[in-house]
């Protein structure tokens, strides 16, 4: 059974997907730190991200980095929307998120082009979605929570700024699927979001 999660930045994505492994006792994969750790990479090399070779050259990145708390960072998520528009990046980090959805017994994967690109046969696929002022409260109190000064305004450009770059890159952009059901958590809890979303996931596997 593979589920799909995409959606924006904060939109609850990530929260919903681990939920869903968790309900239904098969592994997950953030999509997102794969791009985050070629960022990491392209910065810590002092490589540039608007380079297609440059950030090629970050794809090859220790798996270690995958835990590391700067993956997590606003201006990470920033440079990781610069690197994922690259036709190359993407097609290197490809097989890898294919071979994880496609692992015996299935799989949750979340990011932005899920179910259109890496399991279009996916079982379900969730569209999650909130408007970009309730996704930017979101990302500002968590950022806070973890010390950052990061002002709520500059979140919120930033969130915008992303959601920009990602939804009109040629490649792989950030759309629903057509069989993608849509879940709008602007005005849920997090429990509310995450019942709704096994619903919708039940609903679906029961067809
Ligand atoms: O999901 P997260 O915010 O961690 O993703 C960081 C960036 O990585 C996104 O803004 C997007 O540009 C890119 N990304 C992507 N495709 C995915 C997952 C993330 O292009 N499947």
């Amino acid at each position: 059974m593979i589920i799909a999660v995409d959606g924006p930045a904060a939109s609850g994505k990530g929260t919903i997907a681990r939920a869903l492994a968790s309900h239904y006792g098969i592994p997950h994969l953030d999509t997102g730190l794969l791009y985050r750790a070629v960022a990491a990479q392209v910065t810590r090399l002092e490589l540039d991200p608007a380079l297609e070779a440059d950030a090629i050259a970050a794809c090859d990145f220790d798996d270690h980095l995958l835990g590391d708390a700067i993956l997590r960072d606003d201006a990470t998520g920033q440079i990781a929307s610069i690197v994922s528009a690259h036709p190359l990046v993407r097609a290197a980090l490809l097989q890898r998120q294919r071979r994880f959805a496609h692992q015996p017994g299935g799989a949750v994967l979340d990011g932005r082009d899920i179910g259109t690109v890496i399991a279009p046969d996916a079982d379900a696929k969730l569209f999650v979605r909130a408007t970009p002022t309730i996704r930017a409260r979101r990302r500002h109190d968590e950022l806070h929570k973890r010390g950052s000064a990061i002002s709520y305004d500059q979140v919120l450009s930033d969130i915008r700024t992303r959601d920009d770059r990602d939804s009109s890159r040629s490649t792989a952009p950030l759309v629903a699927a057509a069989d993608a059901m849509e879940l709008d958590t602007s005005f849920l809890s997090i429990e509310a979001a995450i019942s709704r979303a096994i619903a919708l996931v039940d609903a679906r596997l029961q067809r």
